[in-house]
């Protein structure tokens, strides 16, 4: 184990869009392999047709490129020396049957030729009969139709005449199952406990438990990270790899924590309502009729997306909580994975999107900010044509208060357009009959200066108040040149806005209000 290369598999099944803890498992796997310089590679696990859903295989690709945790082998990112990476690809090689032949030829696997009539009837029988977990296993299987109740003449029969059958697992009674998860410690299961997997469905597909198991074990996979979902199924895999003679050959595995819902209570659904999107990108269910918007699409930067993913569930062991992802390679480790369940934190998720927005230079912003700013002065018929420099200066204001870009718009139209309408609020408390005659001097303060800075404007505010002997009340000042109520530093955003556009609108607001 300990000289073979670090090889780490995400093992997804095209059922559907990538929920947010799919990105988890990946991106876990992702930074264990980075951090021991190793391999990370996409295999496709499309076994189930009755599930596969169009578009999904792209949408994995597609997600996972945007998050910026790719594949450097796999379905999508380049062939390496054991393509193919689709699971339906492999089945058409045979490497499956082989297997599963093995299995058989070994005893420790056999055909089971039960309808499904059969098997309800088996799992009544037994739900009769007070059976807490009715499962086809070494005793209900003494009772059904397979290749260990019937004799090799009639199996033959079957056989020669068609009969559909499945492969399954023949799990011996009252053995105790051992094996050891990274996460978990060691994990003792007794064998009355496990049923009789089907390995090969009667369409001659593998599921997942026979697939997986032999590919991770041709693709050379060292560590196998998955859902807690899975671990009930765990005993049933170590003993098809001693079965197959190639325990040698079992990654080491873990089983991550599961997301909860924010309140703690339960499995976080693809269907929550907190307002943050619970998939990377969006996505559009075809079968249901279902549209989920993504991280992407809402205005989450991958970064923040991929830092707060980082830490549902697992900790580095001191404060620290902005983690590049070249940081979370080098802090990652698999023994600082919690065991129990972790909380979904929408506002925290935002509050990362907000550090990210801030470290992000104006000019970065602005790129971002254009194609919003454009489209909204398109559709308030106003010019598009604004210098690169007031935008940015924007961004430097306005991004103090916002979590995302797409909020400057709504934190800042007045940059790019003058109000039309004043805060209600504010003019009814502040607005009295000496306010034009000060704000008609503070006009004529603002025009004997000859610079237009937050130091001239503040001492043409001082002169007002001085020459008139009463308070130029900024918040009122605020609203005649923005129409809100609250926004960035005052003396910055008038002095961003110009001199002669801030006395037009005071200007225009003496005539509009009363
Ligand atoms: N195909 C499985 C899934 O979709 C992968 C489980 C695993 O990684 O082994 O959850």
């Amino acid at each position: 184990m300990e000289n073979k290369r670090v090889r780490l598999r995400f093992a997804p099944s095209p059922t559907g869009g990538l929920h947010m803890g799919g990105v988890r498992t990946a991106l876990f796997s992702y930074l264990f392999a980075k951090k021991h310089n190793g391999d990370f590679i996409l295999r496709i696990e499309d076994t189930d047709q009755t599930r596969y859903v169009k578009g999904a295989e792209e949408y994995i690709i597609e997600s996972l490129k945007w998050c910026g945790i790719e594949p450097n082998e796999g379905v999508g990112f380049g062939d390496g020396k054991f393509a193919p990476y689709r699971q339906s690809e492999r089945k058409e090689l045979g490497i499956y049957a082989k297997y599963a032949q093995q299995l058989i030829d070994t005893g420790h696997a056999y055909y089971a030729f039960d309808t499904s009539e059969e098997l309800d009837a088996m799992r009544k029988r037994l739900e009769a009969a007070k059976v807490v977990a009715p499962q086809y296993n070494s005793v209900s299987r003494q009772n059904m139709r397979n290749s260990l109740t019937l004799s090799e003449d009639e199996v033959k029969k079957l056989m020669d005449a068609g009969t559909p059958y499945v492969v399954r697992l023949k799990v011996p009674r009252n053995e105790e199952i051992r094996f050891h998860d990274i996460i978990r410690g060691w994990v003792v299961v007794n064998s009355t406990q496990v049923d009789d997997k089907v390995l090969l469905k009667s369409d001659g597909m593998p599921t997942y438990h026979l697939a997986h198991i032999v590919d991770d074990i041709e693709m050379e996979i060292s560590h196998a990270v998955r859902g807690e979902e899975w671990l009930p199924s765990a005993p049933s895999h170590v003993l098809i790899y001693r079965y197959l003679g190639l325990e040698d050959k079992m990654p080491l595995l873990a089983h991550l924590p599961l997301i909860l819902k924010p309140d703690g209570n339960g499995k976080l659904s693809k269907r929550d309502k907190s307002g943050i999107p619970m998939f990377p990108l969006n996505w559009f269910d075809e079968r249901t009729n279902e549209s989920y918007v993504g991280y992407r699409e809402s205005g989450f930067f991958p970064e923040a997306f991929i830092n707060m993913l980082g830490m549902l569930g697992w900790n580095p062991g001191t404060p620290q909580e902005i983690f590049s992802l070249e940081e979370l390679i080098q802090a990652f480790s698999f023994e600082r994975v919690n065991k129990s369940g972790a909380k979904f934190d929408p506002e925290k998720t935002k509050w990362f999107n907000q550090q990210y927005l801030r470290k992000k230079s104006d000019a970065e912003l602005a790129e971002l900010f254009k194609p919003m700013l454009e489209e909204k002065l398109i559709n308030n018929n106003q010019s598009t044509i604004i210098n690169q420099q007031y935008i940015e200066g924007v961004c430097k204001l306005v991004k103090e208060k916002a979590h995302f870009v797409n909020e400057f718009w709504a934190g800042g139209s007045y940059f790019f357009i003058a109000p039309t309408t004043y805060d209600e609020k504010v003019i009814a408390k502040k607005w009295n009959e000496n306010s034009k005659t000060i704000f008609l001097k503070l006009i004529e303060e603002f025009n004997s200066q000859t610079t237009f800075d937050a130091t001239t404007i503040h001492n043409a505010i001082v002169e007002t108040e001085t020459k008139m002997a009463a308070k130029v009340d900024l918040q009122l000042l605020r609203v005649l040149v923005s129409g809100a109520a609250g926004g960035p530093a005052i003396h910055d955003m008038i002095a961003l806005i110009g001199k002669q556009e801030i006395v037009k609108r005071i200007e225009t607001a003496l005539i509009n209000i009363k």
